[in-house]
């Protein structure tokens, strides 16, 4: 489908990780809720929305697996490209965003492992992105949240009703996440020494291209499926 005005929107669905925290042989994309991958939901999510082309990146040879057992099987087809990963989640997503060859103005990056993103978050994202030029998808928080010291005593306890818990998808205008990647990757090591922690997108954009990073409400239904409770969880939302 083409979309508004032929602006065109790609998402990147990352699904490389190898998700230590499930305690299981299978990677947590490709356990089963109700007989099918948590992937194929997240894919499905953005094969039935606005967004043009989808780019799936995943682990190092994996790439066979997936084109047959969920790409094929369940008739998805917008994956214009099925990408090898990288070692932490912010090299596979530098390797999707290096392997776009089409036309494409705005990206969305998206955690393979959140399988109940729906249409009216991806639709909230396509339109602000388009306002913001950077936005992401979260919930307030709905516990009081403490900052620790190095000896486990609180340190601090921050303003509840400004915090917010960040989701994907996270999108942003191509050229601006594409050069904000490329200088993430050309000082990797200087962060690294600085002790700076990559865990999204939003990051990468703030810290490189000093740009301000519009919150947007997804919904508390959008978990990542991180740990085996998460699954049982995932089972009562389908
Ligand atoms: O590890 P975490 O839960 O933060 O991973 C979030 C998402 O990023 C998952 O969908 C996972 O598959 C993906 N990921 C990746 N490549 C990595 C690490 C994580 O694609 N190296």
């Amino acid at each position: 489908m083409s979309s508004v005005n032929e602006i065109r929107t790609t998402a990147i669905v990352l699904a490389a990780g190898q998700g230590k925290r499930m305690q299981s042989n299978v990677r947590k994309q490709y356990l089963l809720i109700k007989d099918k991958p948590v992937l194929y939901y997240s894919l499905k999510a953005f094969e039935d929305s606005v967004i043009d082309d989808i780019v799936l990146v995943v682990g190092e040879g994996e790439e066979d697996f997936c084109q047959r057992e969920i790409l094929d099987k369940y008739r998805l087809r917008k994956i214009r490209a099925v990408v090898c990963g990288g070692k932490e989640r912010y090299h596979s997503v530098a390797y999707g965003i290096r392997s776009i060859s089409w036309e494409c103005d705005y990206i969305l990056v998206h955690d393979g492992a959140r399988p109940f993103v729906d249409d009216e978050i991806i639709k909230r994202v396509f339109d602000e992105v388009r306002q913001s030029r950077a936005c992401v998808v979260g919930m307030p928080v709905k516990d009081t949240i403490k900052i620790a010291d190095e000896k486990g005593y609180v340190a601090s306890t921050p303003d509840r009703s400004r915090i917010w818990q960040i989701q994907t998808p996270q999108a942003f205008e191509k050229k601006l996440i594409a050069e904000a990647y490329e200088k993430l990757l050309a000082e990797e090591k200087r962060l690294h020494a600085d002790g700076v922690t990559v865990t999204d997108d939003a990051m990468v954009v703030e810290y490189f291209m000093n740009m301000p990073v519009k919150l947007v409400q997804g919904s508390y239904e959008n978990i990542k499926i991180t740990t085996p409770e998460d699954l049982r969880i995932a089972e009562v939302f389908v």
